[in-house]
């Protein structure tokens, strides 16, 4: 019946898909994981539409524009369509309720773990959120797709390794501890062939 709604894979992309700067202001300083082209390959193969989402809190923090952020992940999937794997669509928050940047300080519906980015792209696409899931180092990132009915992976790039030792006190458990982001799609890989 909803079979042809797509699902997507709500991927985070700092310490997911590239390596974690605290804050990435410099295209010098892009580093993809060598994981990443064939994970986002596989999850093409899955049939997920790739939706990289990130939160952007350096913006709100005054380190970089929002003008910035595009030219910067606009080199990140230019170097991977490079390889045959751009990812679908693209989502920043630019937002913090702390920030120093006054337009950009306020309790916002984008900062993951709330909703706004999955609504943003569920604008553009009618995505089949039950089947989707999210996929980042952060805990935040595994709630995204959780908090809607759908599943959430923490991989150990990144902050994953600190993350997952918040896991018993959050009260947040992924549906799976990955160690990369390819791991993640293949696990999937092997949840979807058990349905
Ligand atoms: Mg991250
Ligand atoms: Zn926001």
């Amino acid at each position: 019946m909803d079979s042809d709604r797509p699902k997507a894979a709500f991927v985070d992309r700092d310490g997911t898909l590239i390596a974690e700067r605290d804050f990435l202001t410099q295209k010098e300083d892009i580093e993809i994981f060598p994981q990443t082209v064939e994970a986002i390959k596989l999850l093409r193969e899955l049939g997920y539409l790739v939706v990289v989402v990130s939160n952007q809190s350096g913006v709100a923090r005054g380190y970089l524009t929002e003008q910035r952020v595009f030219e910067i992940n606009e080199e990140v999937f230019r170097r991977l369509e490079e390889n045959d794997a751009r990812p679908d669509l693209f989502f920043y928050c630019p937002h913090h309720p702390d920030a120093s940047v006054k337009e950009y300080r306020l309790v916002c519906e984008c900062r993951k773990p709330a909703p706004g980015m999955v609504k943003m792209a569920q604008q553009i696409i009618d995505i089949d959120i039950p089947k989707s899931v999210s996929i980042g180092d952060k805990l935040s990132d595994v709630q995204l797709c959780q908090n809607l009915g759908g599943r959430g992976i923490l991989v150990l790039t990144g902050y994953g390794t600190s993350e997952r030792d918040r896991i018993e006190s959050s009260g947040i458990q992924p549906d799976f501890v990955a160690d990369t982001v390819l791991d993640a799609a293949c696990w999937l890989e092997k949840s979807l062939a058990g349905r």
